[in-house]
């Protein structure tokens, strides 16, 4: 494995895999370009060193054959703009070039042509079945473009796929690297899982218990605290006996709770749960609403929110953490009247950092609570790997990580 950031890209091809599955409106306008703004700075640090850039990535669930609406055509122009913001003067500008076919003579010879400074983008990865399937010759046909091997693609270092993992074994080790939002993802995620300092709090949110039990097993392992909020707190509050009335509750994880409860005792790690929450005759925004202790929640009402007991509790432990791992919300965040649990671990988690700890926050609707609350740039790393990052948290191997480290 070669290290990004000291290598020299000048007059090499480098065969880039980025993630640009962005949202596409009805008239091909891209609706949320974070994927593609997040690996600009990869792409600028090849073209800064004088070297060439051809980009690979799926897009969209094609059925395994080309098809209009999934083709990357649509996001060339966009590409360009964000290479070349206005301003740029012509003599800077960077050309960009599209190849209708990821494979093939077309995409062989537009690579060829490529001069130093110039981006090529490859047509859908996945118009190929051999893509999801990870095929070896289809692995070494797409290998075959470039001379060099940058993934960046952390949001499907989960898959085994062609160009995602076995790609990576026609390259020699420093040929083969991370690019600088893969490298920012994997350090970060390592640091929590691997040299966390202690106190290491995780807080685990969301809905449901079932998405959640691989990660707070693994993290039984390492933290020392494990805060749960959000709807899955009921199941394990109903399991210790609680009520709690129409609450969010998965019957058949009952067990599974008690379980890991007692898991917890054995390895001296403290589960806090929320001695109160915010309740709500309805599932709704104009709810009527009451605070109760968790394990008394009247029938016909339902916690959506942790109450100001929980929040008093779960912010001193957090304000006390040197490490602190976040994942999911507190309670139905996307309601004004059921955001302040959310809000609040989320300003803990800042003032904890500001305080010198270390902070991932990683998991869609996590993501979504500190950019709703403006307060992703308090944190110390915010991950856009979603289903990726929460298997490491399980404990897997990821293959695209795997690939290049070994
Ligand atoms: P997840 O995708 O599992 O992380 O769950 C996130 C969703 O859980 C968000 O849309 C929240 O609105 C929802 N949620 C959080 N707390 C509760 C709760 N107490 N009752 C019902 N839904 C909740």
């Amino acid at each position: 494995m070669s290290t990004f950031s000291t290598h020299n890209f000048s007059g090499q091809k480098a065969l880039v895999r980025v993630d640009f599955n962005v949202p596409l409106d009805e008239n091909f306008n891209i609706t949320d370009d974070t994927r593609m703004s997040a690996t600009i700075p990869t792409i600028k640090k090849i073209l800064a060193d004088g070297g060439k850039v051809i980009l690979m990535s799926h897009f969209g669930r094609p059925k395994g054959g080309p098809e209009d609406k999934y083709s990357l055509k649509h996001l060339v122009k966009h590409l360009y703009a964000l290479l070349n913001p206005a301003g740029t003067p012509e003599d800077k500008t960077t050309n960009v070039f599209f190849a209708d076919d990821c494979i093939g003579e077309q995409a062989h010879i537009t690579a060829n042509m490529l001069r130093n400074g110039e981006v090529l983008l490859l047509e859908n990865l996945r118009f190929y079945k051999e893509e999801e399937k990870g095929d070896e010759a289809f692995a070494e046909k797409l290998s075959k473009l470039g001379d060099v091997y940058v993934n960046d693609a952390f949001g499907t270092a989960h898959r085994a796929h062609a160009s995602t993992a076995v790609i990576a074994k026609f390259f020699p080790a420093d040929k083969k690297m991370f690019g600088l939002l893969m490298e920012g993802e994997v350090v970060s995620a390592e640091k929590v899982l691997h040299q966390a300092e202690k106190p290491f709090t995780a807080i685990i949110g969301g809905a449901k218990v079932s998405d959640k039990i691989l990660i707070i097993e693994n993290l039984l392992q390492r933290a020392t605290d494990i805060i749960i909020g959000g709807g899955m707190a009921y199941t394990f509050l109903k399991a210790r006996g609680g009520k709690i009335g129409g609450s969010l509750c998965e019957d058949d994880r009952l067990q599974t709770a008690l379980d890991i409860l007692a898991k917890a005792k054995e390895k001296n790690v403290s589960i806090h749960l929320p001695e109160d929450s915010v309740i709500a005759d309805k599932f709704a925004a104009d709810a009527n609403t009451d605070v109760r202790p968790s394990d008394a929640i009247p029938d016909g009402w339902m916690g959506l929110d942790i109450g100001p007991k929980a929040v008093g509790i779960f912010s001193e432990v957090i304000r006390n953490s040197k490490t602190i791992l976040w994942n999911g919300p507190m309670g139905v965040f996307e309601m004004e009247k059921f955001q302040n649990g959310t809000k609040s671990v989320a300003l803990a988690v800042a003032d904890a950092t500001a305080a010198g700890a270390f902070s991932l926050v990683g998991g869609g609707d996590s993501v979504a609570a500190v950019n709703q609350f403006h307060l992703a740039d308090k944190v110390s790393y915010v991950s856009t790997g979603g289903g990726a990052m929460l298997e490491y948290f399980e404990g897997k191997v990821l293959p695209g990580i795997a690939a290049i480290k070994d």
